[in-house]
């Protein structure tokens, strides 16, 4: 069986410190002592400690813990627990790791606590951090990010004293970003709380700082419970107890799972039977749907706690994985600037800052970007330029578009015209879509030696229609949903001459393969290619907000511009300041990352694992290209059967037709692949997809 141990989840809760020496310890130990009194077997480690040469050192903080049990034999049975990691240095955890010649990172923190949870398997997990949030683990992420990638509560230590109050309100501000839940809050009596405020009636003060914050929870929609802890002279036995017992309301919460119930996703699915309709989907029959609670870098983690390893990207989006902290930042900084503002007549740094990054990743000749709002709508844009075009060229009998079989361009109907005829919706659209003219999808493969003939058909339809043709519009290299079909770049050089001699456009949509997909920024550069408009638009903004953009040459944006005339043209939400701060963030950060290296990394795990594929018996073909693997089928496949399965197997993958695709974020690695593949190979070898 597949990752069976960590698909579970952790089940526990993080303590944080905001601001050093607040008593986590204490805390901890004294909520530990108040779990087992609610008779919860809970377990408390220290995540990462400093300024203790070794695990058993009497110094360490895990001592605290066993002293606050100490009069109860039922939780000695799961008693000691010692650091996960322990560094000698009294600094920071980065600096100390360095010091000892030696590393941490949170991918491998997360996998030491899951190993720790499976093999000591307490009900709860009490995770002292080290310090508060933004304490750096590493050069790059901090404790906020291990927090982030286990998903669990955290309960905010923090000295009442005014200074106090500001870091836990900051500290609050950072756990909402992050998506993460409020456990509680411990506020602790500091040592001498009537410092620099000299004359003050102490007990007043300590109260008011408590109203003060209930109140800034309670205007933030927060009801996680607030307990004010005083400072114990001595920790003995009777301070144990009167500790965990002003904790108790906390522990209550807490080990309670949630206040949620614990069929919330079944609960979820019931309300979307009744109210929602979902993509290609009937009402009547609903389809299977898995309630999704959060995602984190390649992980989709369901509603009831199992992880996914994402096959999809979220159709072509998710480049970097979900919830990137670059992108992430990206949205709240912009989002706290200006969320949106309409774009006729104004314009902002985001929209231009984003054109000029894209026009500075496209081909040379492109010099104008129009923003739309989905891929379909960018579809849309071209289709319309390509016709103003020809109307300012005083060519108004073209009126048609020439285009392959097997392509997929949207939904919306311009673009549904010219989507593959048969796969596409138009027998059901019959006399309401306009009337494109079809030529054979390329024939010729991508990984063979290309046949010249395969573009007789292109000549022979451009000599036919050549005069009532304003553009050809296809998808460069990869046909996507239409079939997943890769063909040889050499078709695009020759298609686009044909393009030229018969005065048509050529519209290259990039909205599935732009962005590095198939080992190339845009999969026209396989090819020596000049088209005239280019859509974009799925991993523009690495799948976090809606975003296309459709960019053309100088030669296109005069001619709609003749004789007076504007672009028809103007989405409400055109040019989202979000989406465009995003985008620009996700391209900055493609421009930073080896993704070349990380797309030649995902062939080879496709490859290597989809390969074997080629000789069971229900299998057509195999082919992989950059980033994306494709398993044919000869017939079509069982893909209710199929999209269980996957979830089983704790993988994220959406089979259609004869077609078992994979496309995984770029951030993946070679096991994560390595399991996607076998998944694959899993369910054909056991006839599922029968
Ligand atoms: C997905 C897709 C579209 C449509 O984009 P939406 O954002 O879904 O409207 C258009 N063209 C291609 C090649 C696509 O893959």
């Amino acid at each position: 069986m597949l990752r069976n141990a960590d698909q579970a989840g952790l089940r526990g809760f993080f303590v944080a410190g905001s601001g050093t020496d607040v008593g986590k310890t204490v805390v901890t130990a004294a909520m530990l002592r108040a779990l087992w009194r609610l008779g919860t077997p809970a377990q408390a480690l220290k995540v990462v400690q400093t300024g203790v040469r070794d695990v058993q050192s009497p110094l360490g903080d895990t001592h605290v813990y066993a002293t606050a049990l100490e009069d109860m034999p039922q939780a000695k049975a799961v008693q000691p627990t010692q650091p996960l990691y322990c560094f000698a240095l009294p600094a920071s955890p980065h600096l100390a790791a360095a010091q000892e010649q030696t590393s941490l990172c949170v991918e491998h923190l997360c996998a030491a606590l899951r190993r720790f949870q499976a093999e000591s398997a307490p009900a709860l997990l009490l995770l002292e951090g080290a310090g508060g949030l933004h304490v750096p683990i590493n050069a790059q992420e901090d404790m906020l990010d291990v927090m982030a990638a286990l998903g669990l509560p955290v309960l905010l230590v923090g000295s009442n004293v005014l200074g106090g109050l500001n870091h836990m309100l900051l500290s609050l501000d950072a756990l909402r970003d992050a998506g993460l839940r409020l456990a509680g809050i411990a506020l602790v009596t500091p040592a001498d709380p009537s410092a620099g405020c000299p004359g003050v009636d102490v007990p007043t003060l300590l109260a008011d700082n408590a109203a003060f914050l209930r109140q800034r929870l309670a205007q933030r929609g927060c009801d996680a419970a607030l307990v004010t802890v005083p400072r114990m002279p001595c920790l003995d036995l009777a301070a144990w107890e009167r500790l965990s017992s002003l904790l108790l309301p906390l522990a209550q919460a807490l080990s309670t799972p949630c206040a949620e119930p614990r069929n919330k996703g079944e609960l979820l699915l019931q309300r979307d039977a009744v109210a929602v309709w979902h993509p290609y989907a009937s009402t009547v029959t609903p389809p299977a749907l898995a309630p999704v609670a959060r995602t984190q870098g390649n992980r989709i983690v369901l509603a009831d706690g199992r992880e996914l390893i994402d096959g999809m990207s979220s159709w072509w989006a998710a480049i970097h994985g979900y919830n990137h902290p670059q992108l992430m930042a990206a949205l709240h900084g912009q989002a706290g600037r200006m969320p949106h503002v309409m774009f006729g007549g104004l314009t902002h740094e985001p929209a231009v800052a984003l054109a000029e990054r894209l026009l500075h990743c496209l081909p040379a000749d492109m010099e104008r970007v129009f923003f739309a709002d989905s891929g379909s709508v960018a579809v849309e844009v071209a289709m319309k330029m390509a016709l103003q075009y020809q109307i300012g060229l005083g060519e108004r009998q073209r009126v048609r578009f020439l285009t392959p079989t097997g392509g997929y361009h949207g939904d919306t109907f311009g673009a549904m015209s010219v989507c593959d005829p048969v796969n596409g919706m138009h027998s059901l659209f019959k006399g309401i879509l306009a009337q494109q003219v079809f030529m054979e999808r390329p024939s010729c493969r991508f990984d063979r030696p290309f046949d010249p003939t395969s573009l007789d058909e292109a000549r022979r339809k451009l000599q036919a229609h050549g005069q009532e043709i304003a553009a050809v519009i296809l998808e460069p290299i990869v046909q996507g949903a239409g079939g997943m079909w890769f063909y040889h770049p050499d078709y695009l050089t020759g298609l686009a001459a044909l393009c030229h001699e018969a005065g048509a456009l050529l519209i290259l949509d990039e909205i599935a393969t732009g962005f590095g997909r198939t080992g190339k920024m845009f999969a026209m550069q396989w090819a020596k290619v000049k088209p005239d408009i280019v859509c974009c638009g799925k991993a523009l903004t690495g799948g976090v907000l809606t975003l296309a953009a459709t960019a053309c040459t100088a030669e296109v944006a005069a001619n709609v511009c003749a004789h007076g005339q504007v672009f028809m043209h103007g989405p409400t939400f055109m040019a989202n300041p979000l989406a465009c701060a995003v985008a620009k963030a996700s391209l900055d950060l493609l421009g930073e990352t080896d993704w070349q290296e990380r797309v030649r990394s995902l062939e080879r795990c496709l490859k290597h694992g989809l390969n074997p594929c080629a000789t069971l018996p229900d299998v057509a073909d195999v082919r992989v290209l950059g980033g994306i693997g494709v398993v044919e089928t000869v017939q079509p496949v069982n893909t209710t059967a199929l999209h269980r399965f996957f979830v089983e197997q704790g993988v994220w993958i959406r089979p259609f037709n004869r077609l078992i695709y994979l496309m995984p974020p770029y951030i993946s690695s070679a096991e994560d692949v390595g399991h996607l593949c076998h998944a694959v190979r899993l369910a054909l070898s056991a006839g599922i997809h029968c």
